[in-house]
């Protein structure tokens, strides 16, 4: 079909196209054949790097802002059109924004012929990537319209607050009932929160199982909670209502908005979506206000992440194996040592290992971490057993290398490597790990005790303190913790405690180990227990392996 000529012309089309400009987010053109002109939208300039919004040699120019690989089809297509082999123009290629990143788009066009020969073609170019203005799963409107409904009512003094709430475990819902009912429940999430909303708030679809309430009217964080709650409740009535189909919660994060003063669109999204996660880290089905402190913290621990990762990838620098003294009661002498982990950066200083070991867990790197601090601590136990020969050492395993790597054969191949007798080997698991025991750990201390080696129960008193475990597994040796120990000093009930646990540890052939012992005071304290060995600030604080030696080894 050939579309005969309106009776329009280029520059009435130009004019047409500046007149309707505002009203649209895409882009209308015209392509005058004749003169081998092109005529666009004003704001395609700010979208792509195009040369103007009009140019002459439309074919060459077009090469400065398509995308290189797409050129030659856009070529051959442009060709058959002023060839006249075809009328409508419909390609899908990519155009190079002003950031210089490819963007997909949709072109469409058709060719105006006036007695067959053809004018100039008219049409449209949408961003077939832009994010959806709204969203037909949830019914609510997207991103797009929440970032300019967001620019638009930023308001200064700003008053009011970001409510953005998230459906926990939502993809358990997804997988258990299948996605088209995961639909339908983002869609009743919607219209519950919708029920909730108060005059003059807006509501939008975030992201996947995510909602995000703007309200720019003076309404204070109390107010807040209170539609947080009001929200839960609906949803509770939601989940009685369709007979406990499925039974969810959700989460709220409140970011106050004079907290986003001078921020960004994308800088607010990232705030509360932290305040999201954060009520979610805080077990779900609760709402968390932004804390800046909190914020920071959290930029602590993800630098204190990036750099961790850094050191693993530079031949471990900033890792150090300390080495804190071991006493045996009986001779009042050091029989061994535990080695303990620090790690000291330049940004940060030396960093405690209660800080960064978690984070060591969290990413799986004690893997690598653990396994080369177990041999380094080997390795200081055999310079020190050249000087004396039966001398122990204590390494901590956490329970992410047993779970995750071959730690038996990491261990044993050390011991062996370093020739060490086992028996002067201690590996320290904690007690908290034991609990629910997986067979992993079970087999990890059966594989350790046949090789000799030693194993101590450490944290012991800070949980659940289980005789059970105590004689199933029979560990060599366990270590009272410095909280069970400072209790026991400052009150009778928890010393007696203490002293019956002990009692009881001894009659099942075990030793103890008192850790924590600072002044003579507490050892006094202590000695009453017949511990068998002490570990603690009195005797030695944990130091580096050249300080160890000149003080307790030479
Ligand atoms: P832990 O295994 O219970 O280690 C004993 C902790 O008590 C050490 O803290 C030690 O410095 C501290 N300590 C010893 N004597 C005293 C004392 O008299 N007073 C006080 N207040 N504290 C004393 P540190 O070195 O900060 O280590 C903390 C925890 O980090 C360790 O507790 C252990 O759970 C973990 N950790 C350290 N190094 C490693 C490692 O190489 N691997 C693993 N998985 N965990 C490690
Ligand atoms: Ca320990
Ligand atoms: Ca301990």
């Amino acid at each position: 079909m050939t579309t005969e000529f309106h009776g329009l012309t280029v520059d009435q089309i130009c004019e047409a196209i500046d007149t309707l400009t505002p009203c649209m987010d895409d882009f209308v053109y015209v392509y005058d054949l004749v003169n081998d002109f092109y005529y666009i939208s004003k704001l395609a300039v700010k979208r792509f790097c195009l040369p103007s919004n009009q140019f002459h040699n439309v074919i060459e120019n077009h090469a400065k802002f398509v995308y290189p690989a797409d050129i030659p089809m856009l070529q051959q297509d442009l060709e058959e059109l002023v060839a006249g082999k075809k009328d409508f123009h419909d390609l899908l290629y990519r155009w190079i924004s002003v950031d210089n990143d490819p963007i997909w788009i949709n072109c469409r066009g058709y060719v105006v012929r006036h007695d067959s020969k053809p004018l100039y073609m008219l049409g449209c170019i949408n961003e077939i990537g832009a994010r959806q203005k709204a969203d037909n799963v949830s019914g609510l409107l997207g991103v797009t319209s929440l970032k300019n409904s967001f620019l638009a009512e930023q308001t200064t003094p700003p008053d009011g607050y970001l409510l953005r709430l998230g459906i926990d475990n939502f993809k358990e819902i997804n997988e258990k009932l299948g996605t088209d009912y995961g639909d339908l429940i983002l869609k009743r999430t919607a219209e519950c929160i919708t029920a909730c909303l108060l005059p003059g708030q807006k509501l939008f679809r975030a992201v996947a199982d995510e909602y995000l309430i703007v309200n720019f009217s003076k309404r204070n964080t109390e107010e807040a909670i209170e539609q947080y709650k009001r929200i839960r409740q609906t949803i509770d009535t939601f989940v009685k209502e369709n007979n406990y189909e499925v039974i969810y919660t959700i989460s709220g994060g409140i970011l106050k908005n004079e907290q986003l003063c001078g921020s960004s669109f994308s800088d607010a999204m990232k705030l509360s979506e932290f305040s999201l996660n954060e009520a979610k880290r805080h077990g779900k089905n609760c709402c968390y206000i932004f804390c800046e402190k909190d914020y920071e913290k959290f930029l602590r621990r993800r630098l204190l992440s990036q750099l961790l990762k850094r050191a693993v990838t530079h031949d471990f620098q900033g890792f150090e194996a300390y080495l804190q003294p071991l006493v045996d009661t009986d001779t009042n002498t050091i029989y061994g040592a535990e080695s303990l982990m620090r790690f000291h950066t330049e940004e940060f200083g030396m960093v405690s290992p209660g800080e960064f070991i978690p984070l060591l867990e969290e990413s799986g790197l004690i893997i690598p971490v653990g396994k080369w601090m177990l041999n380094e601590a080997l390795c200081f136990c055999h310079e020190i057993q050249k000087i004396i020969p039966d001398f122990k050492i204590s390494i901590n395993i956490s329970y992410v290398q047993v779970l995750k790597s071959n730690i038996i054969a990491e261990i044993l191949n050390a011991v062996e490597y370093y020739h060490l007798p086992p028996s002067t080997v201690i590996i320290e698991l904690t007690e908290s790990g034991l609990v629910g025991s997986d067979q992993r750990i079970t087999k990890l201390w059966a594989r350790l005790k046949e090789k000799g080696i030693c194993l101590a129960l450490d944290d012991f008193g800070t949980g659940y303190s289980n005789f059970q475990y105590l004689n199933e597994l029979k560990p060599d040796i366990i270590k009272i913790d410095r909280t069970f120990t400072t209790k026991a000093i400052a009150n009778d009930y928890e010393f007696k405690l203490l002293s019956l646990m002990s009692n009881m540890a001894h009659s099942l052939d075990l030793r103890i180990c008192v850790e924590g012992v600072e002044n003579p005071s507490e050892l006094t304290r202590m000695k009453e227990l017949l511990p068998d060995y002490y570990q603690g600030y009195y005797f030695g604080r944990p130091c580096p392996f050249q300080e160890f030696q000149e003080n307790f080894v030479n």
